[in-house]
């Protein structure tokens, strides 16, 4: 059966922008595509022992991350479920940011923990103030404390170095979500004083995925990587690490990964010129401002009100931005939407305000 995708020549779609396959990283799909093919990378050995994928887990990734040790995992998600499992007990509380993935609730599900919330501010900014984490840590003396860093809705930048010392203060274990940070712009696990960080390679990492990084503190190495007795494998991540095609386009791609945080500051600038631009069109973007990220949240009254009216209903943005080359904004959505700015060019950031400004002018 012949699979093809909807492409576009714009794809705002914040999900996708940061996970874009490097030219290295497209070859190293087609060359270990097949199953286990990373097994011929050194014929013989077992993934781990393998010195490419040895020395990109002890050096590069810890480099990388500012970490002691590394993992991979398989997504952002099941990272964030590989150290609740291992760091807390059913019946446990724990501590996370309102703006928190989803996942991060199913993950402590799956683990049996009561979740507490650090609610946000609410409209329009919807930031996690960071001193309420301290109360909160007081009232429930929780076995972990969770920051989203950015959260993927609001592209919110939290103060996580001080939660850090926060967590410094009350021992407690400090976990950062950096699915929309790791890859992207720099950061550092040890500056931020946190215990882990997890990162998202599908989304921000230039690489095909399913596939996650976990970054810790030496001193959770016994606990996260405990042997089982009866079989010399890892218990945590069933006795091997990520094994595909995945890893391939992570470390085919890696070299221009490190690089291209160097020019997050442009991304930054991008990201507020088009929130600058847009918001000329009646679009307010809610979120941090001014915003330190290229995820964006907007709300259109004008684009709803136009749904209201439109025969196509809701559905009238995504066809009208599709006709002109822009894709990535959920068919059906007019009222809030969110977009990513990221590696978008300002030239390409001016061809969508202007497709804005034309479904604008051309339907109200
Ligand atoms: C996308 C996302 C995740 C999930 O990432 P996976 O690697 O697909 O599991 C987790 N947290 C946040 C904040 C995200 O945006």
């Amino acid at each position: 059966m012949l699979l093809k995708r909807q492409k576009s020549e714009i794809n705002l779609n914040p999900i996708q922008r940061g996970g874009i396959l490097t030219k290295e990283g497209r070859e190293a799909l087609i060359e270990f595509g097949d199953g286990y093919a990373t097994y011929d990378l050194s014929p013989g050995l077992e993934i781990e022992d393998m010195p490419i994928i040895k020395n990109f887990i002890e050096k590069e990734l810890p480099e990388f991350l500012e970490s002691d040790i590394a993992k991979f995992t398989l997504g952002a998600r099941e990272g964030i479920f590989n150290v609740m499992h291992c760091i807390t007990k059913p019946g446990d509380t724990i501590i996370v940011d309102g703006n928190r993935h989803y996942s991060t609730i199913t993950a402590a599900e799956r683990c049996k923990l009561n979740i507490v919330e650090v609610k946000n501010s609410g409209k329009p900014e919807y930031k996690i103030n960071i001193e309420d984490y301290e109360n909160l840590i007081k009232k429930h003396k929780p076995s972990m404390i969770l920051l989203t860093y950015p959260d993927g809705n609001y592209g919110n930048i939290p103060d996580a170095k001080k939660l850090g010392t926060i967590a410094k203060k009350y021992e407690v274990p400090y976990l950062i979500n950096g699915a929309y940070s790791v890859g992207r712009m720099p950061i550092s696990m040890k500056k931020l004083g946190a215990d882990f960080i997890i990162g998202s390679c599908h989304k921000s990492m230039a690489s095909s995925g399913p596939l996650g990084i976990l970054g810790a503190n030496k001193k959770w190495e016994k606990i996260l990587f405990k042997k089982s007795e009866l079989v010399n494998k890892q218990i945590e991540f069933i006795g091997s690490e990520s094994r595909g095609t995945a890893v391939a386009t992570l470390i085919a791609s890696f070299p221009k990964v490190k690089k291209r945080i160097e020019n997050w500051d442009e991304e930054v600038e991008k990201a507020k010129y088009f929130s600058s631009e847009i918001e000329k069109l009646g679009i307010m973007q809610l979120g941090e401002k001014p915003h330190n990220h290229d995820l964006l949240f907007f709300e259109a009254p004008v684009l709803y009100e136009i749904s209201q009216k439109h025969k196509k209903r809701g559905y009238f943005l995504h066809q009208e931005l599709k006709k002109r080359g822009i894709s990535g904004i959920k068919a059906g959505l007019t009222k809030n939407f969110k977009i990513s700015t990221y590696q978008l060019t300002k030239k390409e950031l001016d061809k969508v305000v202007s497709a804005f400004k034309e479904i604008i002018d051309e339907n109200l």
